[in-house]
């Protein structure tokens, strides 16, 4: 028999770039395990594969086409995505942009439109998706606000400050809204994921080359699959996560825990 905590029966939630990746990976976890599921993304087509995904899990749900740096735009669907629901009970802010598509070679360089490229999506995004949703859990005195931060929010990284800081500045919004929004009966957490393997990073994570300098510090020796984040957004859409908020989840393999491994020596 499942542990009743963890079931999602009755509860909806809502995950922004649920149409691939680590977001899909959340998306189809809790329709298994019971809920009823919103997704935004902003290519029809991932959308319509993504939809029909997971309505094999036998749930309700409502894919929509939402630029989430756009402020009317979230405000709009997020009517729509209560209207289809009925409720909200989760709301995952994932959708994001790699901080690799500058031509910069030195920060000096970084154009202002690449900047914002990032920052909107992730900082303006967040703020439009947490807020909207926010007044439905007022209403409703209770929900699960979840950010999608990053492990370049922890370590330096050079070319991807406006990627890192936008993670940091989620986390942050996180950690605040736990506070203030405690009292409501709404949590606030964020999920810091580390290399995984999505259409954001398999260019890259799959090259001779990053694989060589990199999978030593995967204490797990692989890159995170989309599957590895259904437990944890299952649990933190859930009644088990009740007195969960303000937490910051690291699920990376162990990399930010490892140094880089010397060879042994004799
Ligand atoms: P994917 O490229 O697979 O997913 C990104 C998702 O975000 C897509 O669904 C995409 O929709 C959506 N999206 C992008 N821009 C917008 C926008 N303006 N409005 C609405 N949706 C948008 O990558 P990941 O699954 O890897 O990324 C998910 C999150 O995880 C991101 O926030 C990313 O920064 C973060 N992350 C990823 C890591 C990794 O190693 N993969 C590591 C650390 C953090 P569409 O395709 O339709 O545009």
């Amino acid at each position: 028999m499942a542990y009743d905590g963890l079931d999602l029966n009755g509860k909806a939630v809502l995950v922004t770039g649920g149409n691939s990746g680590i977001g899909l990976g959340m998306a189809d976890a809790m329709a298994a395990a019971g809920a009823d599921v919103a997704i935004w993304g902003m290519k029809p087509e991932r959308n319509a594969e993504a939809a029909a995904r997971l309505q094999r899990r036998g749930r309700k749900v409502h894919a929509a086409i939402c630029d989430v740096s756009d402020e009317a735009a979230v405000e709009r669907e997020m009517a729509a995505t209560l209207k289809a629901l009925g409720r909200l009970d989760a709301c995952f802010a994932n959708a994001g942009v790699s901080g690799r598509g500058g031509a910069h070679k030195i920060f000096s360089e970084m154009t202002t439109a690449e900047w914002h490229r990032v920052t909107r999506v992730h900082i303006d995004g967040t703020f439009f998706t947490f807020r909207a949703a926010t007044r439905i859990m007022l209403e409703q005195g209770c929900g699960s606000l979840v950010a999608t931060g990053s492990a370049f929010a922890i370590f330096g990284h050079p070319w991807v400050e406006h990627y890192a800081a936008s993670k940091a500045a989620v986390a942050s919004l996180a950690r605040c809204l736990a506070v203030e929004l405690g009292p409501h009966g709404i949590r606030a957490n964020t999920i810091v994921p580390g290399y995984v393997d999505t259409q954001m990073t398999n260019a890259r994570i799959h090259s001779a080359e990053f694989t060589a300098d990199m999978m030593p510090r995967q204490a797990v020796p692989r890159w995170g699959v989309p599957e590895d984040f259904g437990g944890i957004a299952v649990y933190l859409a859930s009644d088990a996560s009740r007195w969960t908020t303000g937490a910051t989840f690291v699920i990376d393999g162990g990399f930010t825990v490892a140094a880089k491994v010397a060879p042994r020596e004799g």
